[in-house]
This record gives C-alpha cells, sequence and structure tokens, in this order.
C-alpha cells in the first residue's frame, strides 16, 4: 500500500472536534497566493448543477436541526443578542476546537467563559499574576525555599493545560488585547478583516466566526469538511496540496446557504465529524447521500453522473483532482478511498533527561520542584520538572552524568548521578516531534536555596502540580 493510500486508511484526523485546517495553508490563509490559476477542474468533481446545490443545502440544513448535538458555545452563540459577545463566544471555541476533541474542549470553554466572558475581561486577565501577598499561602519553609511566589500563576496557561498547542491561548489574548484597545473593543465584521486584523486568526477561523456570528455567506474548510467534500465529489488527488485546497474553498464558498451560512458551515463539519467519519462512514444515515460520488462508485462501480469511462475521463490526460494513475480506486477501499493525503514526515525523535526532585514539605506532604520554559518555542512558558535534552544514543551512565550536573544548577551544590534512581522512559508526541522523557527521580534530605538567577523555579505539591501550567506529558512523567 502506498504513502498515499496509508494516509487515506489513517483518515485525516480524530473526528468527532473540529478539524485542523489543510496543510500547507498557513493561519493567515492560502499558501499558494501568487501561483498561476489552474484551469478549471472537469465538472465531475464540482457542483454545478444549482438545483442540486439548493437540494444538499435543504437535506443538510434539515438533519442539522434535527441531529445538531447541544454544545454549549452553540448555546450561547444562539442566546447572544451582542454581535461583539456572540464573535467572541464563537472564537473561543474555534480557537480551543483546533486539533481537539469535542468532548475535551466542552469542559475547557466553560470554565474558560466562566473566567473570561467577554473580550474585555480577557484582555484584562494576566499572562503572569504575581499573587504574592494577594492569596498566595504564606510558605512557612520562608522565602529561602522558593525563588518564586509560591502562587506566581499562569492564568490563561494553567485555564489551556492539557488541551495542547499552548500557544493558541497566549495569541487569543493577544488578540483579545488588540481588539480592546486598537479596534475600540469592536470586533472585525467579516471574514476578510478578522483575518487581516487579528492575530492567530486564519481563514478557517475567520470564516467560521463571520458566517456563524454575523451571516456572512462564505465557506469553511477544515478536515472535516475536506473529508466530507473529496467524498463527495471524488476528489483523491492529495488533499493537503493547495491546488486541492483552493479548489476546496471554492467549493465551500459555492454550496454555503446564502440565508444560513453558520448553520450550514456548522452542519457539513458536524456531518463530517459524526457520519462521514474517517474509517466507517455511516452512509446509510448520511442526508446528502443522494449526492455523493464516492458512494455511488462504491455502490455502482463509478461514480454518477459520469463519463462511460475510469474516473472522469482526464485521468488519462492527468485531472488534477483525481487519484494519481498510480493509486486507483481501491473497491476493498470504497468511499474511504477519499480523501488521500501524503504521508505525513517522519517526526523528529528528542531524547530529554528530566528529574523528579522531591522534598518532604513542610506539612509533611511530598513536594516537587518545578522550573519553567523559556517563553517561546515549544511548550511555552510552562512549567516542567528540571530537563535536559539528550544528544541521540547517550550511554545511560552518561546521560545519568550530564543530568547531575545540570541539576547542580538547580540544588546549587553537587549531585552524585548514581544517587539519581531511573524510573523508566515517557513517550510523547507531539505535532512534529517524537518525545522520550527518560525518567529520574532524586529524594531531596536537605533543603536546597534555588537561584533567582535561572528561570523561574517553584516547589509544589502534587495537588499544586496539576493545578499547575504543566503539559500533558508532564502529568505522564509524575503518574
Ligand atoms: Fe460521506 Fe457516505 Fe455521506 Fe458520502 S454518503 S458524504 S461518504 S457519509
Amino acid at each position: 500500500m502506498s504513502q498515499l493510500r496509508a494516509a487515506a486508511g489513517r483518515g485525516l484526523r480524530r473526528s468527532g472536534g473540529r478539524a485542523a485546517p489543510p496543510a500547507g495553508q498557513s493561519r493567515k490563509g492560502a499558501s499558494s497566493r501568487g501561483a498561476p490559476a489552474p484551469a478549471p477542474p472537469p465538472a465531475q468533481h464540482l457542483f454545478s448543477d444549482p438545483a442540486e446545490i439548493e437540494d444538499l443545502r435543504g437535506n443538510l440544513l434539515a438533519w442539522y436541526d434535527k441531529c445538531k448535538r447541544d454544545l454549549p458555545w452553540r448555546t450561547l452563540a444562539a442566546a447572544e443578542t451582542d454581535a461583539d459577545r456572540r464573535a467572541y463566544a464563537v472564537w473561543v471555541s474555534e480557537i480551543m476546537l483546533q486539533q481537539t476533541q469535542v468532548a475535551t474542549v466542552i469542559d475547557y470553554y466553560n470554565r474558560w467563559m466562566q473566567k473570561w466572558p467577554t473580550l474585555q475581561a480577557l484582555a484584562q486577565a494576566s499572562l503572569e499574576v504575581s499573587v504574592a501577598g494577594t492569596g498566595c499561602s504564606p510558605c512557612p519553609r520562608g522565602s529561602s525555599s522558593n525563588t518564586m511566589p509560591c502562587l506566581l500563576e499562569q492564568e490563561v496557561n494553567e485555564l489551556w493545560a492539557g488541551l495542547g498547542y499552548y500557544s493558541r491561548g497566549k495569541r487569543l489574548q493577544e488578540a483579545a488585547r488588540k481588539v480592546v484597545s486598537e479596534l475600540a473593543g469592536q470586533m472585525p465584521r467579516t471574514a476578510e478583516d478578522l483575518q487581516k486584523l487579528l492575530p492567530g486568526v486564519g481563514r478557517y477561523t475567520a470564516g467560521a466566526i463571520a458566517s456563524i456570528s454575523y451571516g456572512q455567506a462564505t465557506g469553511v474548510v477544515d478536515g472535516n469538511v475536506i473529508r466530507v467534500l473529496c467524498r463527495l465529489r471524488c476528489i483523491g488527488a492529495d488533499s493537503s496540496s493547495p491546488a486541492v485546497v483552493n479548489r476546496l474553498w471554492d467549493m465551500a464558498n459555492a454550496l454555503v446557504d446564502r440565508s444560513r451560512p453558520g448553520d450550514f458551515n456548522q452542519a457539513l463539519m458536524e456531518l463530517g465529524a459524526t457520519v462521514c467519519v474517517p474509517k466507517a462512514p455511516l452512509c446509510g444515515e448520511c442526508p446528502v447521500k443522494q449526492h455523493c460520488r464516492a458512494r455511488s462508485r462504491k455502490l455502482f462501480g463509478k461514480p454518477t453522473p459520469v463519463p462511460d469511462v475510469e474516473d472522469c475521463g482526464k485521468c488519462v490526460g492527468g485531472c488534477p483532482l483525481c487519484p494519481p494513475a498510480v493509486e486507483p480506486w481501491d473497491s476493498s477501499l470504497g468511499v474511504t478511498n477519499f480523501p488521500r493525503k501524503a504521508a505525513k514526515k517522519q517526526l523528529r525523535a528528542v531524547r530529554t533527561a528530566t528529574c523528579v526532585l522531591e522534598r518532604r514539605g513542610c506539612r509533611g506532604a511530598p513536594e516537587y520542584l518545578i522550573v519553567q520554559r523559556p517563553s517561546s518555542g515549544l511548550l511555552a512558558g510552562l512549567w516542567e520538572f528540571p530537563s535536559l535534552t539528550l544528544a541521540q544514543d547517550l550511554q545511560e551512565e552518561k546521560q545519568r552524568e550530564a543530568l547531575a550536573d545540570h541539576l547542580h544548577a538547580w540544588t546549587g551544590q553537587p549531585v552524585a548521578a548514581r544517587s539519581l534512581r531511573l524510573i523508566g522512559e515517557v513517550i510523547h508526541i507531539f505535532s512534529h516531534i517524537h518525545q522520550t522523557y527518560v525518567v529520574y527521580s532524586l529524594p531531596l534530605d536537605r533543603d536546597v536555596t534555588l537561584d533567582p538567577a535561572l528561570s523561574p523555579s517553584r516547589w509544589v505539591t502534587e495537588e499544586e502540580f496539576h493545578a499547575s501550567a504543566v503539559s500533558t506529558a508532564m502529568k505522564k512523567v509524575l503518574r
């Protein structure tokens, strides 16, 4: 099975959440700007019959009205009469849903909206709120044991902890500040302006906010929409390629219902998340099955209506939207022949030694040292156990020595490599990194003075650790 076929089998993404914007497209728009306009694709891959478009819109919206999931952002957007508050409610949900399952997002969304119900409230929230003397329980061990106030918080990061892709929360807040300080508190009113004026808002998010909040008749394309459209129109060329992505945007803009654009877009995404799922789509329950050429092809051996030749009739000449000639339709895959995507690049392997430094806290409970990561880059600003990136293939003895040297800086005194106890390895997959944490522990029977010249650090109980802005990977380490 080739790379393309393998990618088709895996599906584009987990179903259920808002699928990621297409690869090859930055959050600020399609990547092929400036490329020569491609020739129009064969009609086989288009929606060109106005009656069919009307029919599809009606069927999809009727299904959505009946079957849509009850989700907090939908309830908020439907009940909110103020356009800015409505746009904010949609915006937060769209940012959280990127790459994340709906079921995971609900709790985070509710907590976020409770804490920062408006743009103004979010704009005022500080990424770092020093609470020294303002609610921080005084540490009975005295200031020598902590270099930072014991409850120095990162409100946004903490609330986001566990959702992944942590820069999203930070960018959301930066954009909220911009709206308040530079746009007089008013959200831009069109998809174009949203994308142009707000940091972190790309073409997809702008379209979603504008269509759902303001009723602008503009389409959206995310992973769910890609899957549905590619199946509806038998598009088997690499769905992450700029040529296909641009065609899909054109198609989404042509299909979107003019009177209910927000509902239509949500319906299309809902269909991809719940019915037209990656691996075992429920075609029998699909409200648009009569428009689906992949299903026709599966049932009747070819899409309908179709020239009485293989695929769209231009395959021999190289149709830009058909599966490549070397990867023709595979009848064992049925509709899941579509979409297809070039195989992902191999993840970069990174090994990191991390040490759970433990002391007995003043109330007898164990406490752990956590340190803050730099404010940019991977997991920016989050907290972690003292960690050190290792050279690949470093012998265990050498990595233990390197970690002991590293810990010397944190504890202010020599650490014997042999005192580090190897606990095991924790694997965590980031979008582009295969991360292995080699976990050690080191119980301390004496206090250490943390050097204020180093990165921020603090001692936390297990409960405080879980409430802190720590990554999912670090939570795995402590488990
Ligand atoms: Fe997807 Fe099946 Fe519906 Fe076609 S008929 S859109 S493949 S669920």
